[in-house]
């Protein structure tokens, strides 16, 4: 099938709910893509954070085709290895109690959501269901995880009434403060808000946010849909911060390409659900697990070393492009603030081979952790000639 026929299935029979870039991505190995066209891109994007070691990887293919030989789904009435396997090394690498698995970022959320909202109810009882967020976060787009995002244009009249219970407070603790009161049961924060520009919140309000919810009370609920696993050159971003969050939820990344979302509880919640409180029926689903847990096992700190070293190396060079106003983020999860508008800048970056990002008025790049370095010397002298042209 042409392009032009897959466009038009595609535009014919597909809920219009995306603006896609005119190229279908077939194959690849490791950040080089392909299309069906036979056109080769340097992949600074990964599938949105998800493909973390690139396609093809041999490793990860392996322990999935095993799993797909076994069986590729057996529901939660019973157990399966996989999920078992990878909640045991969640909690061993973090100091995290119990995981519960989902499908997605955003129901990965909905589950810290519902989760806080019962320790409260389970300690103090009624009318204390307040979450605390963020303005300009990003939680999701189902109804909870969308009342829960901090954006207005993300929350248009058209899908009202939004769930209740939601406060989107200034990103400092002075705002979170003043946001919380006697009915606040959780504060959630991304610490880098990756959806609306790669913005890093500052290490010392966020500690402040801490200690103001340990004093309270307040579970501290951490998205760490796209900045989990390895993205920012540690394991989760709350370690360069050093708090202690109640709940941490993941997803993106996690089965390096399959739908896969987890949510972490710490001490304080590590009992919050009882049977029947929670549930999912692909959650947890085997093939994906076994994906996961080949992905996780990699993520040791040679590679974080890695992570951050090629994350440095861009920086430098990103920062010395003309047009270039600023280059925020951490690791290989970065942000480019330039003097032009950033959709025009992606699909000129396209055109010339190289798949990049955008996040509200920036770039975004989001590269494979096992990225090379001379992908990255190309991605950069493209980069370079797209922004300062
Ligand atoms: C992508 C993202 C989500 C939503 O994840 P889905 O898998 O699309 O539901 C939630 N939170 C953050 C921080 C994200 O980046």
């Amino acid at each position: 099938m042409y392009f032009e026929e897959i466009e038009e299935k595609d535009s014919k029979f597909i809920a219009r709910t995306y603006s896609r870039f005119r190229t279908d991505l077939c194959g690849g190995e490791g950040a080089l893509l392909r299309s069906e066209d036979g056109r080769s891109y340097i992949d600074f994007g990964s599938g949105i954070a998800v493909n973390s070691f690139g396609v093809n990887d041999a490793e990860w293919k392996d322990a999935v085709i095993a799993q797909v030989n076994r069986i590729q789904h057996a529901s939660n009435l019973y157990y399966t290895r996989p999920a078992a396997e990878l909640a045991e090394m969640l909690c061993q690498k973090t100091g995290a109690e119990k995981v519960f698995f989902s499908n997605s970022g955003a129901e990965a959320n909905e589950c810290a959501i519902k989760a806080a909202r019962k320790y409260s109810y389970d300690k103090y009882g009624e009318n204390r269901f307040g979450i605390v967020t963020l303005k300009n976060s990003f939680h999701g787009r189902t109804m909870a995880a969308l009342s829960a995002t901090g954006q207005s244009v993300m929350h248009p009249a058209c899908f009202a009434p939004y769930l209740q219970g939601f406060t989107h407070a200034d990103p400092t603790a002075e705002g979170v403060r003043r946001a919380v009161d006697a009915g606040t049961c959780a504060v959630m924060l991304e610490l880098i808000q990756g959806e609306s520009g790669v913005n890093v919140l500052d290490r010392g309000e966020v500690r402040a946010i801490e200690a103001l919810c340990k004093a309270k009370d307040i579970l501290l609920i951490v998205d760490e849909v796209q900045t989990g696993n390895g993205r920012t050159g540690k394991l989760y971003a709350y370690e360069h911060y050093g708090i202690e969050p109640d709940i941490v939820t993941t997803a993106k990344g996690l089965a390096g390409g399959l739908p896969l979302g987890a949510t972490m509880f710490f001490a304080k919640c590590g009992s919050v659900f009882c049977a029947g409180d929670h549930g999912s029926t692909f959650g947890g689903n085997p093939i994906a697990c076994a994906g996961a847990c080949s992905i996780l096992r990699r993520l040791d700190k040679e590679l974080f070393l890695e992570v951050q070293g090629k994350g440095e190396y861009l920086r430098t060079h990103l920062s010395r492009i003309r047009n270039v106003l600023s280059v925020t983020g951490m690791g290989l999860m970065l942000g480019i603030e330039t003097t032009k508008p950033a959709r025009e800048l992606a699909q000129k970056c396209l055109d010339k081979g190289l798949i990049v990002l955008t996040a509200k008025n920036k770039l975004r790049l989001l590269p494979p952790l096992t990225v090379k370095k001379s992908e990255i010397d190309t991605a950069l002298q493209i980069l370079n000639e797209v922004i300062s042209e």
